[in-house]
């Protein structure tokens, strides 16, 4: 099986369009579909009349939130996906760089998931004010995000320009979480974001090639691995998206597979605008506005603008300058 050929196949207009396995392009079985936010977590978290807002303000809630797909997949290398994840989260501790890549292939998933079903909507055609033509720059960067799922199929090899793998990832331990609020999710599917907490585990995973952790190996004031209240996690999960949505550069990957492996290599980067001015340096992210923080924070954290924005200094107020002890 040519792992590479089905996700190429799976991600294109064509597939979504015509609602197509989400994982491999193939017929998709009849039926539910695969649950973007898994059963076993709905069950654990009491989650089924929880809601995601897609982009065109429709709320669907988890237990109807599914994206198609075939048979092989759902109980295949999918399932196998989830069994991989569930001793992480109840253990609530990233242990190795094995973990890390099996919970990054986690929220690969949902993150696709959620994509694919923001991208089906646009297809809808009850909804033709929503256009049909998918930006072919996101169906790329749709692709890299394959790369990490895909991985879960085939023993991968990577090969990447700023760090051990193709992607930006963060973790923190949330202890005091309150009863009832054992999972937390958001997503910025412009900057193809996803922050997900699970009881007291945190993790948030950025389909950005690796640009956040190269420019902050720790993430927003440094604070991957350490410990952290609700709203504070909530506050990291803001400034991340905020900083994917500021992307302006992406990866040029070279592939290779044969029947035992796949290589996943990073070539280069190129710059959506090009060069920082006056320099030679190649542009990866926009600048940083405080005001456009201050809306981000505001949605993520659900707390009023006005509390987070000084209007006399115009900066973002934050909660996340208390030290905290540090895992590593
Ligand atoms: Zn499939």
């Amino acid at each position: 099986m040519k792992v590479l050929e089905l996700s190429h196949r799976a991600v294109s207009q064509d597939s979504i369009e015509a609602k197509k396995c989400f994982a491999c392009g193939g017929p998709a079985t009849s039926g539910i579909g695969e649950h973007i936010i898994p059963k076993w977590l709905q069950n654990e978290c009491r989650l089924f009349d929880e809601r995601l807002t897609l982009l065109n303000g429709t709320q669907i809630p988890y237990r109807n939130l599914t994206v198609p797909c075939c048979v092989g997949c759902n109980t295949g290398f999918l399932s196998k996906l989830e069994s991989s994840v569930q001793p992480i989260f109840h253990r609530g501790a990233v242990l190795s760089g094995e973990d890390r890549l099996a919970l990054a292939r986690w929220l690969s998933k949902i993150l696709i998931g959620v994509l694919v079903k923001e991208t089906g909507l646009m297809f809808d055609r009850s909804q033709p004010g929503h256009g049909s033509i998918v930006d072919p720059g996101f169906i790329e960067e749709l692709r890299h995000c394959h790369f990490v799922l895909q991985s879960a199929r085939k023993p991968t090899s990577f090969n990447c320009l700023h760090g051990e793998f193709p992607f930006s990832f963060y973790c923190y331990n949330i202890s005091d979480y309150r009863n009832g609020h054992e999972f937390d999710l958001s997503t910025n599917v412009a900057g193809q974001s996803i922050a997900v907490r699970v009881g007291p585990l945190g993790a948030i995973f950025i389909n950005d090639g690796g640009f956040q952790m190269h420019v902050g190996a720790k993430g927003p004031f440094e604070l991957s691995g350490a410990e952290l209240s609700e709203i504070q996690f909530r506050e990291i999960a803001a400034r991340v998206h905020y900083k994917a949505a500021l992307r302006d550069a992406t990866h040029f990957y070279l592939t290779v597979e044969n029947e035992e492996k796949i290589q996943i290599e990073q070539l280069h980067v190129t710059s959506f605008s090009g060069y920082l001015p006056g320099s030679d340096e190649l542009r990866i992210f926009r600048d940083w506005n405080e005001a456009e923080l201050s809306y981000a924070m505001s949605t993520y954290m659900r707390v009023e603008r006005s509390k987070i924005f000084d209007e006399e200094t115009q900066t973002c107020r934050t909660s996340l300058l208390l030290p905290r002890p540090f895992d590593d």
